[in-house]
């Protein structure tokens, strides 16, 4: 099919990503597609021939935010060609068929090449295209003429065998697989020809790439050498997947793998870590990260953590408040456990009610709030090296290596999309303000 309407006018396309980083990384190879076939991409929400839906499960709520964005773009474009793709699509593709308005509903093994199963008209009725999702490592392929950011997202690793009881990922996504070492380092030189500044790692459970015999630590050696690479970031990495030699990369200032680690603890209490099936203790990973922020001069490190896990009682609650106060965390992010259909921990029956589970997260977000600022005052007389992008309302601002947030006091055009050294004069809860000093080299 192709993107012209009779007359040779554009037909007109959006797509929508829900949830996270990689569903939003392979919505815009999706776009790509589209343009390539000639479609318009329009902003979601406009009236569109066509509109792709890139959905999320990871809770009950996620399924129902999907649900409502569907109905939505169908209420505005009735006679449009409506494809749901993504992680509800591979687990409930018979609920999503059923929603009045969707043509056809793709799941993730097929959804980057959703243009081959489609017709430019409405099917009589849903097609559902549902493949059991392979474990062979994967290729992107085409990229097309992408317009990456300054900072761009590189997805090198899919799924997850860790079968965590709270997480559906292992059945929406699959098991983990990597992605074509080749297909991976053509996309990065692509990149960096383009003009991207900062490629971040992204996948579900990075550590655990492996292609051709090639594991993660060898891949960020392959990447650094890259011509032209002047950052490489670690976005979630598992906490058992890390192999420290990286503590050495990241602490050496002229290597470009940044000194930042965001790694989900899940549970600051031994007994919740093992219902949830973490792989690790507490012991251990308290050592771990002290190796790492005793080993890398100003580390930002981050962590996610769960609340109200079913069986937390008041107790085990405490125990999770202490332990991120006593890690050597800078902040987390906190999730409220919410049951997801199909995982063991919705079967639990010591579920905590929605209030408690409510209020320890916001006791948690308080404590999250003081590190966070802890740390920023930390920053308060320091020179950072700072990727400065384009301004918005006419506001420098940028990320230090360490992902600080940073707003510069004041900016000029030539800044953009450069390194500079900015120096630190204030603290705020959620960014610092820096003073520009000069480029940095
Ligand atoms: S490691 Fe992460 S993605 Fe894998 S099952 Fe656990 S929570 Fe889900």
């Amino acid at each position: 099919m192709n993107g012209l309407r009779k007359g040779n006018s554009r037909k007109r396309a959006s797509v929508r990503a829900l949830g996270c980083r990689l569903n939003q990384y392979e919505s815009s190879s999706m776009e790509n597609r589209l343009k390539n076939k000639g479609y318009e991409l329009v902003p979601f929400g406009e009236k569109a021939e066509l509109g792709v839906i890139n959905t999320c499960t990871v809770t009950n709520e996620a399924d129902g935010k999907s649900r409502s964005v569907i109905r939505k773009f169908v209420r505005t474009n009735p006679e449009a060609v409506t494809i749901v793709v993504g992680c509800y699509s591979q687990v409930s593709a018979n609920e999503i068929a059923m929603i009045e308005g969707v043509d056809y509903v793709i799941g993730n093994h097929d959804k980057i090449n959703f243009l081959d199963y489609i017709t430019e008209e409405k099917p009589v009725d849903p097609v559902i295209v549902r493949d059991r999702i392979s474990r062979e490592d994967f290729s992107i392929g085409f990229v097309g003429d992408t317009n990456y950011l300054q900072r761009a997202n590189l997805k090198i690793q899919d799924g997850c065998d860790f079968m965590c009881t709270f997480c559906i990922i292992p059945f929406a996504r699959g098991r983990a697989r990597s992605r074509d070492w080749n297909d991976l380092m053509t996309e990065a030189k692509l990149m960096l020809k383009k003009g991207v500044s900062e490629v971040v790692l992204t996948g579900v459970n990075l550590g655990t790439y492996k292609s051709e015999k090639k594991e993660f630590l060898e891949l960020i050696h392959a990447l650094s050498k890259l011509n032209g690479l002047k950052r490489l970031r670690i976005s979630s990495i598992e906490p058992t997947t890390i192999p420290e030699e990286i503590f050495g990369l990241m602490a050496d200032p002229s290597h470009c793998l940044m000194p930042y680690l965001h790694v989900p603890l899940q549970s600051g209490c031994d007994s919740i870590l093992k219902k949830m099936r973490r792989k690790y203790s507490l012991s251990d990973m308290n050592q771990f990260f002290e190796r790492a922020s005793n080993k890398i001069p100003n580390l930002c490190l981050g962590t996610d953590i769960m609340v109200g896990f079913p069986g937390e009682s008041g107790k085990d609650f405490e125990k999770t408040c202490e332990t991120f106060m006593e890690f050597p965390f800078n902040y987390c992010h906190v999730f409220t456990f919410s049951e997801r259909d199909g995982t063991p921990a919705a079967k639990m029956d010591d579920q905590v009610t929605m209030n408690e589970r409510r209020q320890r997260s916001a006791y948690l977000r308080r404590l999250s709030a003081s590190k966070r600022m802890a740390f920023h005052e930390s920053q308060v007389g320091r020179e950072l090296r700072v990727l400065i992008e384009n301004p918005k309302n006419q506001q420098f601002s940028g990320y230090s290596d360490n992902y600080v947030k940073i707003i510069l006091s004041e900016g000029f055009e030539e800044f953009s999309n450069k390194i500079s050294r900015v120096k630190i004069l204030e603290a705020r809860p959620e960014y610092v303000v820096g003073q520009w000093v000069k480029f940095e080299n």
